[in-house]
């Protein structure tokens, strides 16, 4: 052990940097967490669906057979740990949209690596499919985890609100330092904003604007997601979320009318008939979308005191628990990082 008051100084607390302090605690490293709080972060606006398979293609993120396993654990062991319910195992209802998701469909149907996820049709057939489910998945309630999580990374290590500047982090032979706050290592979850990062400004991430609205249904809403281009969400009771758009142009947080009216246009697609729906909420935030659509995790090139986990896109609630678990063993025991998630392979930017 180091003169270090820390092992581990973790910088931002979304998805990605309360995953990598929880599997750092397991690990029994001293971590300190530092996060400054916005109510427009991904993983607060996140409508929190872990889905196997998705996207208009209807494709698989990486390693799924450890990837789920890995998400049920550690949301679980959360809940336990604070006597509290935030994850919900529930398979998606996907409305098939035209011939051409029918086509990806079928195809996907006779692919072993693909056909544990994708049900037969409750409505058409296999070679029309209506509706089938996507099984496997989930819904994590983000907010209520990160409240959870925050609370037993405070009640084991440092949880400390504030906004930090990368520039600030001070790295020398014996580790980092910041604001007398001492660790061996730092490993920097930012978000999109891991932009303005002097270590890690050159990491490929596209910021996509997502908007999401929230309320209340009159009459039934479903008892598991529904997706047709957008999801619907249950909330339990009337409550739902719809989410979410694509924004590549406008990488603000700010909500606007076409977005919410977007969202709202699906609903009786989804809920096959016009429903009232009252609108409580509508947030916007900014998904950190990696260019080659896959994760970021690693040590700085020339620093490996210095770290990152980021660009978990669109599916951190899904990717985050797997990819935090495989760089806390990166950096704790050595071992090799996935190779689909290693940063060596931006080596030449940096
Ligand atoms: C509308 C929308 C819907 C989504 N729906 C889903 C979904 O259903 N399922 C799913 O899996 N994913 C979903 N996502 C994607 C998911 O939200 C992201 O993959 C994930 O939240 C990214 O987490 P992150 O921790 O990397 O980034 P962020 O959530 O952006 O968290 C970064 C944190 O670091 C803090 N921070 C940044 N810089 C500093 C600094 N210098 N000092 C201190 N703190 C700092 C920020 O304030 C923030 O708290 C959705 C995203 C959006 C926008």
């Amino acid at each position: 052990m180091s003169g270090n008051a820390h092992d581990i100084l973790v910088v931002g607390g979304g998805l990605a940097g309360t995953l990598v302090a929880l599997s750092l605690l397991e690990r029994g490293q001293r971590v300190a967490l530092v996060d400054e709080y916005r109510a427009a972060s991904a993983s607060r606006v996140a409508a929190g669906l872990l889905t196997p398979i998705g996207g208009r293609r209807l494709t698989r993120v990486g390693p799924l057979e450890r990837m789920l396993p890995t998400a049920r654990r550690i949301y679980r062991k959360v809940e336990r740990q604070r006597g509290r319910a935030f994850f919900r195992e529930v398979d998606t209802l996907r409305l098939c949209r035209n011939e051409e998701e029918a086509g990806h469909y079928r195809r996907r149907r006779a692919d072993p690596d693909y056909r544990p996820y994708l049900d037969t049709p409750i409505h058409g057939t296999e070679d029309r499919p209506e509706a089938y489910f996507i099984r496997g998945g989930g819904i994590l309630d983000t907010e209520a985890f990160l409240e959870a999580a925050g609370a037993v990374i405070a009640s084991r290590g440092v949880r400390q609100e504030a906004r930090l500047e990368p520039g600030d982090v001070r790295v020398d032979r014996e580790g980092v330092e910041w604001e007398g706050l001492r660790a061996d290592r730092v490993v920097f979850c930012e978000g999109y904003r891991v932009r303005e990062n002097p270590w890690f400004h050159w990491l490929p991430l596209t910021p996509v604007k997502g908007e999401m609205v929230g309320g209340h249904l009159q009459g039934e809403v479903p008892d598991q997601p529904v997706n047709r281009k957008v999801t619907l969400v249950p909330c339990g009771g009337e409550a739902f979320l719809l989410g979410s758009t694509f924004d590549r142009h406008h990488p603000d947080e700010l909500p606007t009318e076409a977005g919410r009216r977007e969202l709202l246009a699906h609903l009786p697609a989804l809920l096959g008939g016009m429903p009232e729906a009252t609108v409580t909420r509508h947030r916007a935030g900014i998904r950190p979308a990696p260019t080659d659509h896959r994760p970021m995790a690693g040590c700085h090139p020339e620093e490996p005191r210095v770290a990152v986990l980021n660009g978990l896109g669109a599916r951190g609630a899904l990717i985050g628990p797997y990819y935090a678990e495989r760089l806390a063993a990166h950096l704790v025991a050595g071992e090799e990082l996935p190779e689909e998630a290693d940063i060596a392979r931006f080596r030449e930017r940096a």
